[in-house]
C-alpha cells in the first residue's frame, strides 16, 4: 500500500541529495528566523519594563538557551519517530521480500508502471532492479527513503541548535551592547533587516516569490515585538 504522504515523498527529488541539502538548509533558515523572532519578543518585552542590563541579559540568555534546546528536544523527538518508522518500514519489506518474492516483484512492477512505463517495460525493470538490489529498489520506490542515508537524529537536533542559537544572538547582542537610548531602535532595525533576509532566503529555497515573503516575515517579528514590548511596558508601569 502506498499512503499520500509516501506518494508526495516519491515526487521529491531525493537522489543525488539534492533535496535533502535543500530541507536542511530551509530548516537551518527557519531555525535562525524562530531564534530571531522569539528571542526578541523577548527582550524588547523586558525592555518595555525595565533599562536593567543585567536583567536583560539574564533574560535574553535564558530565552536563548531554552528556545533552543526545545528546538533541539523538538527535532531530536521527531527525526528519531521518523527514523523508527523507516527501519520498521524496511524490516517489514525485508520479510516480505523473502515469504513472498513474486508478489513484491509484482507490486514493484505495478509501482513502475504507475510512474509511466509500459507493462511490459515495468515488468522488465522490475526484475532487473530486483536482481540489483531488492530492498534498495522497493525502498526507493515504494517506501521514497534511501536506506543508506537514514537521518541521524543527533545531527538534525545539533542543526537545529545551531540555528537557534545564531539567530537568538543577534536580538540579544542588539539590545545589550548599544547605550540605552539607542537600544530599541538598534535592536528594531538589526532584526527587520535579519527577518528580510531569512524570509528572502527561504523564499528562494523553496523557489516561491521573495517579495511578499520578505514582507511577511517582516510584519511577524514586528507584530511579535510591538506586542510583548506593549506587555512589559504595561507591566513595567504598573510596577508587577
Ligand atoms: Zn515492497
Amino acid at each position: 500500500m502506498v499512503t499520500e504522504t509516501q506518494a508526495q515523498t516519491h515526487d521529491e527529488p531525493h537522489e543525488g541529495g539534492l533535496g535533502t541539502r535543500l530541507n536542511w538548509l530551509r530548516a537551518a533558515v527557519l531555525g535562525a528566523n524562530d531564534g530571531i523572532v522569539s528571542t526578541a519578543g523577548l527582550v524588547v518585552g523586558v525592555a518595555g519594563a525595565t533599562g536593567d542590563r543585567s536583567t536583560l541579559l539574564t533574560a535574553g540568555l535564558a530565552g536563548l538557551l531554552a528556545g533552543s534546546m526545545s528546538m533541539a528536544a523538538g527535532e531530536y523527538v521527531s527525526v528519531s519517530t521518523q527514523r523508527d518508522s523507516e527501519k520498521a518500514a524496511l524490516a517489514t519489506e525485508r520479510r516480505e521480500l523473502e515469504e513472498t518474492p513474486e508478489a513484491e516483484l509484482a507490486e514493484l512492477a505495478g509501482m513502475l508502471e504507475e510512474k509511466g512505463l509500459s507493462g511490459e517495460v515495468a515488468r522488465e525493470a522490475a526484475v532487473q532492479l530486483t536482481e540489483r538490489d531488492a530492498l534498495r529498489a522497493h525502498a526507493e520506490v515504494e517506501l521514497g527513503i534511501d536506506p543508506d542515508e537514514l537521518t541521524n537524529p543527533w545531527h538534525a537536533a545539533g542543526a537545529s541548535f545551531l540555528a537557534f542559537t545564531v539567530g537568538a544572538l543577534l536580538p540579544l547582542l542588539a539590545i545589550v551592547l548599544p547605550p540605552v537610548p539607542l537600544r530599541l531602535p538598534v535592536t528594531v532595525v538589526a532584526v527587520l533587516a535579519a527577518l528580510a533576509v531569512t524570509g528572502w532566503w527561504s523564499a528562494r529555497l523553496g523557489a516561491a516569490a521573495a517579495g511578499r515573503a520578505v514582507l511577511r516575515n517582516m510584519a511577524g517579528g514586528a507584530v511579535a515585538m510591538a506586542v510583548t514590548y506593549g506587555a512589559g511596558a504595561l507591566l513595567g508601569a504598573a510596577g508587577v
